[in-house]
């Protein structure tokens, strides 16, 4: 099934230069010019990905992607034109994963798409399918403890939990493992990876931090156990 793009641009001739070009890279495409519509539209269609320009009649390009991380998790890739506006979009004040900035080549822009477009794909296919409350969103359900893989948020009943990029990804790395034991070398290469310095404690001390954060009662674990001489196993 091929990919569904959103192109969110007023200006006419640039609108159709980027529907035609995604189309003859084999995406569907859908195009609007004002900010309410990118909004209804995005809400409708579920976009695999959204361009977004900032300039917009009706609402600009940053109150859309605002309104829309709250919604769902597509990537935005914001199409900037002036220098203050990369500044907001670099800044992440928005939520945007990536931008380009005018004028750009179609060249740039397809790569770009791609990319972004493969990165979404690697997280869904390593992603047991049963975990996610629904793709659009990209959320992984385990009760009231809830990662958000978009946004690399994890909440516990509603509320943000603080985690460190590291934690996170070794949360994120049992969650996609739920119910398998994972030796400490194992977590420590994937996680960390093959060239890291470091020994297996390190697996302990982070597991040890996660714990504090996500579980009612850390030194009685029930979400990441310990599997004596084995290493750990999450139970979600
Ligand atoms: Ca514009």
């Amino acid at each position: 099934m091929a990919d569904v793009i959103l192109v969110v641009e007023d200006e006419v001739s640039l609108q159709e230069t980027l529907v035609y070009n995604l189309k003859k890279q084999g995406y569907e495409a859908e195009a609007v010019g004002d900010g309410p519509s990118a909004i209804e539209t995005a809400r409708r269609l579920k976009p695999d990905l959204i361009l977004l320009d900032i300039m917009l009649p009706g609402m600009d390009g940053f109150e859309v992607c605002r309104i829309l991380r709250n919604e769902i998790s597509t990537p935005v890739l914001m199409l900037t034109a002036r220098d203050d506006e990369i500044d907001r979009v670099v800044g992440l004040e928005v939520g945007a994963d990536d931008y380009l900035t005018k004028p750009f080549s179609m060249r740039e822009l397809i790569a770009r798409v791609k990319a972004m477009l493969r990165r979404v794909r690697i997280i869904r296919d390593e992603l047991n399918a049963s975990q996610i409350e629904s793709v659009d969103k990209l959320i992984l359900d385990f009760g009231n403890l809830r990662i958000d893989v978009g946004r690399r948020e994890v909440k516990i009943d509603q509320k943000i939990v603080n985690l460190k990029p590291k934690e996170y990804e070794l949360l994120f790395y049992f969650a996609k493992h739920k119910n398998q034991v994972l030796s400490r070398d194992q977590i420590l290469e994937s996680v960390w990876g093959w060239d890291y310095v470091g020994d297996s404690r390190t697996v302990d001390v982070h597991v040890r931090w996660i714990r504090e954060k996500i579980e009612i009662e850390p030194a009685n674990p029930r979400r990441i156990i310990t599997v004596r001489g084995a290493g750990y196993r999450f139970e979600g």
